[in-house]
C-alpha cells in the first residue's frame, strides 16, 4: 500500500468553474491508433451495419477500412476518421426489448460514465436504468431511449478524448488549458479547480480502488497498466467499486471537498518508479490531443510554485 500524501491547502475556489449544462457536447474524433470505450462503441456500431470486425477498443487497419467503407455507403468523405459527419450517421437509435450490437454500443458507451453494465447487447432493464438516469443527470428527456441526442451526450462526454489512450480527468471543455499547467504548492501533483459534483474520469486505464481517509478523503488508486499509479482526491462520492477495470476516460466518481482540502478541487498525483512525477506535460500532451511521455519520463521536479 503506497502512502497518500495529497495534502491541499491552497486552492482556487474563487475562480468558480463548474460549467452549466448546456449545448450537446462535440462529438469525439478517433482514427487509426486512437484507443478506448468511444472506439468500442464504434466499432459495435460498424458491426450493426454489417461490418464484420472486433471490438476490442483499438482503433487498427481493420476498424479504419470498415470506417472508410462505412463512409463509402454514405457518401460521407472516406478519409476512415470517425468525428463529426460520421458519428451522426453510425450511431443507432436502440430502447428496451431490443438486442444486438448497438446496443453493447450503448452498453460500452454507458460504462464510459460509470454504470458497469455487462456488455452483452441485451438492452434490459438494467439498461434501461442506466440510460434514464443519465439523461436525468445531463438535462435530457428521460425516456430511456438511447437516441441521436443521448448518444451524442455519452460519446462527446467522458474526459478529454485524444491522446491515445489517456483521458483529461475532467470534461475538457470544463477547464482552460492553462489549469493543466499550473504548480502545484508543495510537491509533484497537480489541483484543478472544479466544483462539487463535477464527473472525474480515469487519465489511463487500470484497476481502481476507493480511498476514505483524512488526508485524501473519498477518492481513488488507479493502478496503471501504464506503470504509474494514480492518485484522485477530495471527491465527494465514489462511482466505482474496488477492484473496478477501468479505461482511459471512465468516470470514477464526483469531486468534491474531503479530506485534507480548503474547497472544491480535484487533487491529481502520479507516481512512477517510487517518485511523485510532475502530472503538468502529460495533461497538456492529452489536453492537445497528443501520446502524453511516458510516466517514467514525466520529472519529479520543477512544478512546484
Ligand atoms: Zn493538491
Amino acid at each position: 500500500m503506497v502512502a497518500v500524501t495529497a495534502i491541499c491547502a491552497t486552492l482556487l475556489v474563487s475562480l468558480g468553474l463548474a460549467q452549466p449544462a448546456t449545448a450537446a457536447p462535440a462529438w469525439p474524433v478517433i482514427s487509426n491508433g486512437s484507443t478506448g470505450a468511444d472506439v468500442g462503441a464504434a466499432q459495435y456500431l460498424l458491426r450493426s451495419h454489417g461490418h464484420d470486425i472486433a471490438a476490442d477498443n483499438q482503433f487498427g487497419a481493420a476498424t479504419e477500412s470498415a470506417t472508410v467503407a462505412f463512409q463509402k455507403s454514405k457518401g460521407y468523405e472516406a478519409d476512415g476518421v470517425i468525428g463529426v459527419e460520421t458519428w451522426p450517421g453510425l450511431v443507432v437509435t436502440v430502447r428496451e426489448g431490443e438486442s444486438g450490437d448497438a446496443v453493447a454500443a450503448a452498453q460500452t458507451a454507458l460504462n464510459k460514465h460509470g454504470y458497469g453494465l455487462a456488455v452483452d447487447g441485451q438492452f434490459g432493464s438494467g439498461t434501461a436504468s442506466a440510460v434514464t438516469k443519465f439523461q436525468n443527470d445531463n438535462g435530457l428527456t428521460a425516456d430511456g431511449i438511447v437516441g441521436p441526442e443521448t448518444w451524442q451526450n455519452l460519446l462527446g462526454q467522458g474526459g478529454g478524448g485524444g491522446g491515445g489512450s489517456y483521458s483529461l480527468p475532467i470534461a475538457r471543455d470544463a477547464l482552460s488549458r492553462d489549469h493543466y499547467n499550473a504548480p502545484h504548492h508543495d510537491y509533484p501533483a497537480l489541483d484543478l479547480p472544479v466544483g462539487t459534483g463535477t464527473p472525474v474520469y480515469a487519465v489511463h486505464s487500470g484497476v481502481a480502488n476507493q480511498i476514505n481517509n483524512d488526508r485524501c478523503g473519498i477518492g481513488y488508486e488507479v493502478v496503471g497498466n501504464d506503470g504509474a499509479t494514480y492518485y484522485y482526491c477530495h471527491f465527494s462520492a465514489h462511482g466505482v467499486g474496488s477492484g473496478a477495470q477501468v479505461d482511459a476516460g471512465t468516470q470514477l466518481g464526483l469531486s468534491g471537498n474531503t479530506g485534507n482540502s480548503t474547497g472544491p478541487h480535484l487533487h491529481l498525483e502520479v507516481i512512477a518508479g517510487g517518485a511523485n512525477r510532475c502530472p503538468q506535460n502529460a495533461m497538456l500532451a492529452i489536453y492537445d490531443g497528443n501520446s502524453p511521455p511516458a510516466p517514467g519520463d514525466l520529472p519529479t521536479s520543477g512544478c512546484i510554485e
